[in-house]
């Protein structure tokens, strides 16, 4: 089966280039109720003036339709007071002035793919999609907060180097950072934050400050785990990179009554496998047959994956429905059937060539620090049956972990969640005009799967995939951390300027 085929057919394909959406016209739909306003007309247009880049406000109708939206189609009821497109620090400083004259909430946005809607609000919107340059030097990036990360894996493979990112090219390299930043080479490099050397941020105060280990270092820390929209406004980010190799793709397909048999052996691998090999396996019940998928990405060679990859199957009690292998360019893997069309792949409602569509999703998330005995196995296996029986379709996706990831201490950083042997996500996608009560139930069902897994999982959850069901979300997000992130907040935000759902607060 050829790889295109593959990633049409399977559950994989949402996770690279389509993430998962429905449809490319799924704009929210006029007219624009009243915005109500306590800022008179005479601020926003001596803000229009002071500002390098713009204002958009809700009298221009279908611009503002357009930049209003976030990628999730749960939060189209948000109508910001206005938009301003930062363009360079200073705007970021100028409206940063604004809101705190004028009283207004405020929010920064990158990529827009944030779960709970963070970066959206009533009050004004930082949209930092024009700080999107990327500029390479001998083993270093440096990149702008509002990049994609489309545009990021172009720029750098371009160029033979890399740094680990997500799979979904339009989500933006500032929110992946700041929570951490799972992908497919993270066992060989580590999260996206654990190669981040520096950052330049605003602080709540309008101030411009650039953390490394050796400059605010406290900020440094909170900003490699502690979630966007917490602690300071980040202009750009600086990475180390790494040069690209060829990446072998294994994958093989089972049938979902095969779960248990993949299961068993798949959560080995992370301590099995050596750091260039990850893997993930996803039993999906989207459509109307269930199956159970794995893929692995190496980056040794083919001859050094092959005969890991072959114990890891031969060890599986069952018979996979298909296998394959190949081997292609970093940049073909990466970027896949965007290769070639850079442009499209961004976001139909931010991008006037984009075409990918937004989406309506519910999803949670769960660590495993020790393999699920064969009782945790059946008992999820039971709760899909269950799911399927009651028309609640979804998908789980569970990752590797360890390797570079282990190689930071659980308080190096403020991601916690060193040592897990595997991470899960649990996810469903809807059609776009499900009602917010629709989706707001496959939220909690989602949510259910950590109650079904507490018994085996870590208790903890990513906060990259925020979820507004989790009540002790301290804990989950950030464990022992949070006592340090509160603090960091006072120090940089004691005001409470940057506020939202799940938000850190100050000490
Ligand atoms: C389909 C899909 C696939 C995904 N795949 C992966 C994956 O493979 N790996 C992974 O780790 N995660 C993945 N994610 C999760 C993703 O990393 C988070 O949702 C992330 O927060 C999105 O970042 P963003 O910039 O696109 O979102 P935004 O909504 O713009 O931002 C998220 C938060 O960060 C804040 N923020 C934005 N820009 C800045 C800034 N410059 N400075 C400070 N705060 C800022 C926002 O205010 C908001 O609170 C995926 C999400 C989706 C929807």
């Amino acid at each position: 089966m050829d790889r295109r085929r593959f990633l049409e057919i399977s559950a994989f394909s949402i996770f690279f280039s389509g993430c998962g959406g429905h449809s490319a016209s799924n704009l929210a739909p006029a007219p624009i109720p009243p915005v109500s306003s306590n800022v008179a007309a005479s601020e926003w247009q001596q803000l229009t003036a002071d500002l390098t880049g713009k204002l958009t406000l809700p009298n221009q109708g279908s611009v503002y339709q357009k930049a209003r939206l976030v990628f999730s189609t749960r939060f189209d009821h948000i109508y910001p007071e206005a938009i301003v497109h930062c363009a360079n620090e200073v705007d970021i400083i100028t409206a940063l002035s604004f809101v705190q004259r004028n009283n207004l909430h405020v929010t920064s946005r990158c990529g827009g793919h944030g779960y709970t809607g963070n970066s959206t609000t009533t009050g004004l919107v930082l949209d930092l999609t024009l700080l999107n340059t990327i500029t390479i030097s001998n083993g270093t990036v440096t990149i702008g907060g509002g990049a994609r990360l489309v545009d990021v894996y172009d720029q750098l493979t371009a160029r033979g180097v890399a740094i680990p990112l997500g799979s979904c090219l339009s989500v933006g390299i500032s929110g992946l950072t700041l929570g951490g930043g799972i992908g497919v080479v993270d066992r060989a490099y580590g999260l996206t934050c654990d190669n981040l050397l520096s950052a330049e941020v605003i602080t709540a105060d309008g101030t411009k400050v650039t953390c490394s280990a050796t400059q605010e270092p406290d900020l440094y820390w909170a900003l490699r785990g502690g979630g966007g929209g917490n602690f300071a406004i980040v202009s750009n980010f600086t990475f180390k990179t790494h040069a690209t190799k060829d990446i072998t793709v294994f994958e093989a397909s089972y049938a979902f009554a095969d779960f248990e048999a993949v299961m068993a052996q798949w959560q080995t691998l992370s301590q099995a496998w050596p750091n260039e090999m990850w893997a993930q396996v996803i039993p999906n019940w989207m459509n109307s047959t269930a199956t159970v998928s794995i893929r692995a990405f190496c980056l040794n060679t083919v001859a050094q994956a092959r005969p890991y990859w072959q114990l890891f199957i031969n060890s599986i009690n069952a018979v996979a429905n298909s296998t394959s292998v190949s081997t292609n360019t970093y940049r073909n893997v990466m970027l896949g059937t965007c290769e070639n069309t850079i442009a499209a792949c961004h976001l139909s409602s931010q991008f006037p060539q984009g075409t990918m569509p937004r989406s309506a999703f519910a999803a949670s998330s769960d660590f495993f620090h020790q393999t699920v005995p064969p009782l945790g196995i059946q008992t999820l296996k039971t709760f899909i049956e269950e799911s399927i029986a009651n028309s609640n379709l979804g998908m789980i996706i569970f990752n590797t972990m360890g390797g570079a990831i282990d190689e930071l201490s659980q308080s190096d950083t403020a991601f916690i969640h060193r040592n897990a042997l595997f991470s899960a996500e649990y996810y469903t996608y809807l059609p776009t005009n499900s009602s917010n009560d629709t989706i707001d139930q496959s939220q909690k069902w989602q949510n259910s799967f950590r109650d079904v897994m507490a018994p085996w999982s870590s208790g903890g959850a990513y906060v990259n995939y925020l979820d507004a069901y989790i009540e002790d979300w301290q804990q989950a997000y950030y464990g022992d951390n949070y006592t340090k992130l509160a603090q960091v907040k006072r120090k940089y935000d004691q005001d409470r300027i940057f506020t939202m759902l799940q938000g850190v607060e100050p000490a």
